[in-house]
């Protein structure tokens, strides 16, 4: 496995809408891999491919470090192709993004989401989910559109989140 370079606001990468996942091969997996360890080293609970400038849809997302233990859910979820088929609800909190160093701000999400993606074995998968994996699912799935939290939050604070 390899750490990649995470791209930051200004780099095109970032504002272009992905192209969707083809082929699933070794190949794409140890991309897959590399993308996780990369979003871990950086202490992050979400990395979406175009931020380490591959523009195609997948991301990785693990929000077991910062829900306080209460999920009982598998912790990472390698979404390939992910498309969000149900929305319910409305919540505001605050953000981050590992391609926004240091800033941070208020996002609107849906409170409770269903996705549906290719998981990286090739099959077709269904999740609900709410609370920040929710969150966090809707703003990967933002990078893969092109679209940075930045562009949407309200309240865009320099240095360490409100909630921490
Ligand atoms: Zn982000």
């Amino acid at each position: 496995m390899a750490l990649l370079e995470i791209k930051t606001a200004g780099d095109p990468v970032l504002k272009q809408p992905c192209a969707p996942v083809e082929k699933i091969d070794k190949r794409f997996r140890n991309f897959l891999d590399d993308m996780a360890e990369t979003m871990y080293a950086s202490d992050g609970v979400g990395i979406a491919a175009p931020q380490v400038g591959v523009s195609l849809r997948a991301c990785i997302v693990d929000v077991s470090a910062r829900d306080g233990g209460e999920s009982d859910k598998k912790a990472r979820y390698d979404m390939i192709n992910p498309v969000i088929t149900h929305r319910e609800g409305s919540v505001v909190d605050n953000e981050g993004c590992l391609s926004c160093p240091n800033l941070f701000g208020d996002v609107e999400r849906a409170e409770k989401i269903r996705v549906e993606y290719i998981s990286r074995f090739g099959k077709k998968k269904i999740l609900d989910a709410d609370g920040l994996l929710a969150r966090c699912i809707q703003h990967e799935l933002d990078h893969l559109d092109g679209k940075l939290f930045i562009d949407i939050a309200q309240n865009i604070t320099k240095g360490r989140p409100k909630h921490e």
